[in-house]
């Protein structure tokens, strides 16, 4: 039987950073995946890297969000060097737009929140507005401009990690996936495969919305799919210079000219179908935003699957069996988020100890849900 120091389930963004991060500390490390790795949320989502809460629930993820931030220069470089891929990264700051009174009150309220966690942003008139984002729909009430968040390209980002992990010597198998926890007692001896039994001193579970399906998993990592609907425009009329929001609704652009336009939030299982509605609900938004958009070309429509915990925060850290960890629960903000899980799962893996609170992202936090469940 192959034994390492560290194996992980799930190859997205998560299991692959996490891999990077502790091959780069010098851990011998495998990932197994049910597929080819990099293909589910991570290659879904829309990339931005916003660690401004949408709403005062999530204000407890800013801690978490702005270390997530401030790492991001210092993991994405040995990721661009390692694979010798671009990720497409860039800080072009974003605008949340309100087209009435009402969205411009929601806006000013969340002000006083965003700039007391130490985020610039700033309240600007329709016209400010119009010029950080020429043809802006002239319904426009007021916006708030965030001048520092950023974006990539996911579908690059992972892909660009999974090589560079690759590189320094992670083991990354496909069509492999874990069945289930192995548990020897209280300690947690590694994953049962499709193929038979992998040991390792440490086994993070790191397969996002699936993490569930894993057996022995699930008390900890009791996540569900969320179902968001994407698609990407292309309109030569249209630059657009930054993220823009309206609601939960945004226009993200890319280094190669592409708008990802996006997104529904749905419970639905694993379903990945696009609806006529999803579609109608993300072209509203967008032409809303920017009626130029109406000559624009669908290049390309896609959904994917968010993993969403009870309270949508993540879970991230031990568990009550030794060796164990949880990585998952990322929900809408597993990009913004990737830097910071994999150093605090390196931290704790190296040296029991992390620089940042996770206490409150514990995996421990479910136990009541399985108490009352076999009550
Ligand atoms: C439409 C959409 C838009 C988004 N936009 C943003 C955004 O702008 N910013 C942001 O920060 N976040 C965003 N997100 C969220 C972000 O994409 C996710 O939180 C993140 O990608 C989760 O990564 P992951 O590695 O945990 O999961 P995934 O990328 O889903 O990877 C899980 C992996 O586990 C594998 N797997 C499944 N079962 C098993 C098993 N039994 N054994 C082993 N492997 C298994 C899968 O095949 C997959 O490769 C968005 C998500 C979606 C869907």
């Amino acid at each position: 039987m192959k034994t390492y120091d560290a194996v992980i389930a799930g190859g997205g963004i998560i299991g692959a950073s996490i891999a990077l991060e502790l091959a780069s500390a010098g851990l011998k490390v495998a990932v197994f995946d049910t597929q080819k790795p990099g293909r589910e949320a991570s290659w879904a989502s829309a990339g931005m890297i916003s660690p401004s809460p949408e709403s005062p629930a999530m204000a407890s993820l800013l801690p978490l969000s702005l270390a997530s931030v401030r790492l991001y220069p210092e993991f994405i470089g040995p990721v661009e060097e390692l694979s010798g891929q671009s990720v497409g990264y860039r800080k072009d700051g974003a605008l949340d737009i309100a087209l009435t009174e009402e969205e411009a009150r929601g806006l000013s309220e969340m002000l006083p929140q965003h700039r007391a966690a130490g985020l610039r942003a700033e309240l600007v008139n329709p016209q400010q507005a119009r010029e950080l984002q020429p043809l802006l729909s002239s319904e426009v009430c007021s916006a708030i401009h965030r001048p520092d968040e950023a974006s990539l390209d996911n579908r690059l980002f992972t892909e660009a990690t999974l090589e560079a992990a690759r590189r320094k010597g992670v083991e990354i198998f496909s069509g492999n996936g874990a069945k289930g926890l192995w548990f020897e007692g209280s300690t947690c001896a590694g994953l049962q495969l499709e193929t038979g039994c992998v040991a390792a001193r440490w086994t993070v579970i790191a397969a996002g919305c699936f993490s569930a399906r894993i057996e022995g998993a699930a008390p900890y990592a009791p996540v569900i799919p969320a179902k968001g609907q994407m698609m990407a425009l292309r309109c030569n009329a249209v630059r657009l210079q930054r993220d823009l929001w309206l609601g939960h609704n945004y226009l993200v652009p890319r280094n190669d000219g592409r708008i990802i336009a996006g997104a529904t939030v749905e419970y639905e299982g694993f379903d990945r179908s696009v609806t006529a509605a999803g579609s109608r609900q993300i072209l509203n938004a967008a032409l809303s935003l920017l009626p130029g958009l109406d000559k624009a070309r669908i290049e390309e429509t896609w959904a994917g699957l968010r993993p969403d915990s009870p309270d949508h925060l993540p879970i991230l850290g031990p568990t009550d069996r030794n060796g164990l960890l949880i990585a998952t629960g990322h929900f809408r903000s597993g990009i913004l988020l990737t830097p910071i899980t994999a150093r605090l799962v390196r931290e704790w893996i190296t040296s029991q100890k992390v620089s940042v609170d996770w206490a409150p992202f514990s995996p421990m936090r479910f136990q009541h849900m399985r108490q009352t469940r076999t009550a």
